[in-house]
């Protein structure tokens, strides 16, 4: 404990009354981290999608304020009371409370449960296993699902939208990686041959997966689908997979409503596979980081990440919530 700092920074949520909230870096004192079996000395954290809700307050994601966003983080043990973590160790941090309901990564140090702690993965740095953090993972759950339903390389091509976003490229890489042919979806005209960097065989437009034709079954185009777009996209997706396909669901950037018949399900046999990345059981999440650290491992990943010192995320979660980024935000935290 002697060698912890008496202060740290962290970028703090808090209740402004009247449902309004304010949000900024603040200088704390030790004694008001919360309790928890270890302390670690937060490294790297990042800026998901969900981080970016918490942050302006969103009362489905920051579920109590005063709150620390960031659901992923990586450091070092700096304090521990528990047998099964030590001090010096490095870990990665990760559970469905940490950044949501409890505080997360955005700070200097961070008070957790040790069953939150896993070992950094074989095969992977700290700086790898961050810039894939919950982006990574959840793209390797929704590739894991397609393989699972039977979608091959040889079944057809494989469409992912939101193709610029975390989830996204990095369901790009892996699928290419795997051999897939990749269709990627975007909104962003600019990022069409960065995508094709990534492993994209073609880059289409938001556009093109967004039908408002009211057909309830379009011509089967793909294999499978990774979709964190939800919404329109999400239904012309599941109308527009071809027989025994699957689409995996894991966002609702563009919406959360899903009008559509049964149609496609009855007569096409194809598969809605929702992905949660949140609750998976520590057995699960530790088989999914071993891929990504061993047959799922991406050449480099810094490639597609943006480094932003704590002090500056808040320019880059209004620039996330307005669909503005392309690949991982790192936030810079240790000393
Ligand atoms: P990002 O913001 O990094 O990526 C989202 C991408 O979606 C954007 O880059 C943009 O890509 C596209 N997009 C943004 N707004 C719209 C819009 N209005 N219509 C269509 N496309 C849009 O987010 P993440 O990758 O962190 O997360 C993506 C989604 O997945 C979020 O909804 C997040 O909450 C969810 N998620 C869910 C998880 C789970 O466990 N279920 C885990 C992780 C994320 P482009 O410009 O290329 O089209």
């Amino acid at each position: 404990m002697s060698d912890l700092p008496a202060q740290f920074t962290c970028f703090l949520v808090e209740n402004a009354g009247r449902e309004s909230h304010r949000a900024g870096i603040h200088s704390l004192s030790r004694g008001e981290l919360p309790d928890g079996d270890l302390i670690l000395a937060v490294k790297y954290s990042a800026l998901n999608y969900k981080d970016a809700l918490a942050a302006t307050g969103h009362s489905g994601v920051a579920l109590q304020l005063p709150l620390v966003p960031g659901i992923d983080a990586v450091g070092v043990v700096a304090a521990s009371t528990s047998p099964d973590v030590s001090v010096g160790e490095e870990v990665l941090v990760k559970a469905a409370d940490f950044g949501t309901r409890q505080w997360g990564g955005w700070s200097e140090l961070a008070s957790v449960p040790a069953e939150w702690c896993y070992p950094i993965p074989e095969g992977l740095d700290l700086l790898e296993t961050v810039t894939l953090g919950t982006a990574g993972f959840t793209a390797a759950q929704c590739v894991q699902q397609l393989e699972r339903h039977g979608v091959r390389p040889d079944s057809g091509p494989v469409v992912v939208t939101g193709a610029t976003g975390g989830v996204g490229v990095f369901a790009v890489m892996l699928l290419h990686r795997l051999g897939y042919e990749v269709v990627a979806v975007t909104g962003k005209a600019d990022r069409r041959d960065w995508l094709i960097e990534r492993g994209a065989a073609r880059v289409v437009e938001r556009e093109d997966v967004d039908d408002r034709s009211g057909r309830p079954m379009l011509a089967g185009r793909w294999a499978g689908a990774v979709d964190s777009v939800g919404g329109n996209t999400l239904t012309t997706l599941l109308r527009g997979v071809k027989n025994g396909g699957c689409v995996t669901a894991c966002g609702l950037v563009g919406g959360v409503d899903l009008a559509m018949t049964v149609y496609p399900f009855i007569l096409r046999g194809i598969t809605l596979q929702g992905v949660d990345s949140a609750n998976t059981s520590r057995e699960v999440s530790e088989a999914v980081w071993r891929r990504l650290g061993g047959e799922y491992r991406l050449a480099d990943l810094q490639a597609v990440a943006t480094h932003v010192p704590l002090a500056s995320i808040g320019e880059s979660v209004s620039r996330i919530l307005r669909g503005e980024i392309a690949g991982r935000t790192i936030v810079e935290i240790g000393r």
